[in-house]
């Protein structure tokens, strides 16, 4: 009998006991969805479930070294992945129909792209686009596949499914109320709710838990090479690639956060404003900043909260002067306050509802509103 032994954090072992027992026992379902916060390992998790599935060693699976193996591991498969791509990825011509020596870039050539950055780093969040979506044209290419017959497994990862719209679930649906014999789907998504319930109802569902810091750690240098400051390894939560995340752009977000907080307290508005205008010029790439921003700002208010309660801090250099700001003195209360503040600004401004710099000159003024002397 074949021996399952998946690799990956121990800290998210009892994930894959759930897949190896399934395997076992002879109950593998067609379909499987994988879910977690961002980064913490679901695209990881599926390649290793990828290779298991097509391994052919009679021993133990993954093998890493039989024909199925080797295939999954291959980013020059790029049939085995449904990625999200942005309109104009998308809407680029196929390979099939663009003349041989012609240079554009087809839609394979943006798939192949994005697969074999996803190879390289499985666990950043930064290779697919936020407004990339999975388009019903990319599922009935997927599975015009299907209709060629094939003598071995074939595994499709549909990565952040959720991103998938209404026409391609509902294709996808069919396919996973009739799927072809030997083929198995896994699909990963940190916001699962957004899929529609009969397709979730047809996966079995997983949910990817948190690792120690130790494991962060850990893997974000072996893919990376990189060291965590400590700050962004607080912040991650047990995510490798919002650890990666952090580590990439905490030098300058934090400090405009502190000083944004800073200022804001001290009703500085005018140094404030004058800042605001310099870092957050306007346009779309202002808007990602300025959440980005916000994001490093409400942990510091986070942080304030925990600094009264006398629990560890996430962002540890940071600490000193936080306590020297003594948000303390204005009370749970408003702090808690802040921190909805905050995440409210951050939504209006992604969902590019105010322009980056209102928005965040109203929060300045506004914040702690009613506490400040
Ligand atoms: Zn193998």
């Amino acid at each position: 009998m074949t021996k399952y032994c998946l690799q990956g954090p121990e800290s998210q072992k009892g994930a894959r006991q759930l897949l190896e027992n399934a395997l076992v026992e002879n109950r593998f379902p067609q379909a499987v969805l994988i879910e977690g916060e961002r980064g913490i390992g679901k695209k990881a998790l599926a390649i290793e479930l990828s290779k298991t599935l097509c391994c052919t060693d009679s021993e133990i699976a993954p093998c890493g070294h039989c024909f199925g193996c080797k295939l999954a591991m291959d980013p020059g498969n790029v049939q085995g992945w449904v990625i999200p791509l942005e309109t104009a990825e998308a809407n680029a011509k196929s390979a099939s129909s663009v003349s041989e020596n012609s240079k554009a870039k087809t839609v394979e050539d943006y798939k192949a792209g994005y697969v074999a950055e996803i190879f390289k780093n499985p666990y950043s969040t930064s290779i697919i686009s936020s407004v990339a979506q999975i388009s019903v044209d990319q599922i009935r290419g997927m599975m015009s596949q299907f209709s060629r017959a094939s003598e071995g497994v074939r595994v499709v990862i549909i990565a952040e499914a959720d991103r998938m719209n209404e026409a391609a679930a509902n294709a996808l649906l069919k396919t996973l109320e009739e799927v072809p014999t030997n083929t198995y789907f896994i699909l990963t998504s940190s916001v699962a709710g957004r899929l529609l319930q009969t397709i979730r109802s047809r996966c079995l569902s997983l949910r990817l838990p948190p690792l120690t810091n130790a494991e962060v750690e850990e893997i974000v240098k072996n893919t990376t090479g990189e060291t965590l400051s400590p700050d962004a390894l607080g912040m991650s939560l047990g995510s490798p690639g919002m650890a990666m995340y952090y580590n990439e752009n905490i030098a300058e977000n934090e400090t405009i956060a502190f000083e944004f907080l800073k200022d804001s307290v001290e009703g500085n508005y005018s140094d404030l404003f004058f800042e605001l205008d310099k870092t957050f010029p306007r346009g779309t790439a202002a808007a990602d900043a300025a959440v980005m921003m916000l994001d490093f700002l409400a942990f510091m208010v986070n942080d304030a909260l925990r600094l009264l309660a006398n629990e560890p801090v996430r962002l540890t250099d940071r600490r000193e002067s936080l306590e020297q700001l003594n948000l303390g003195r204005f009370g749970a209360e408003a702090l808690e306050k802040a921190i909805l503040d905050i995440n409210s600004t951050a939504a209006k401004i992604a969902g590019r509802k105010n322009s980056a710099i209102v928005a965040l000159q109203t929060l300045s003024i506004g914040l702690f509103e009613g506490y400040k002397r």
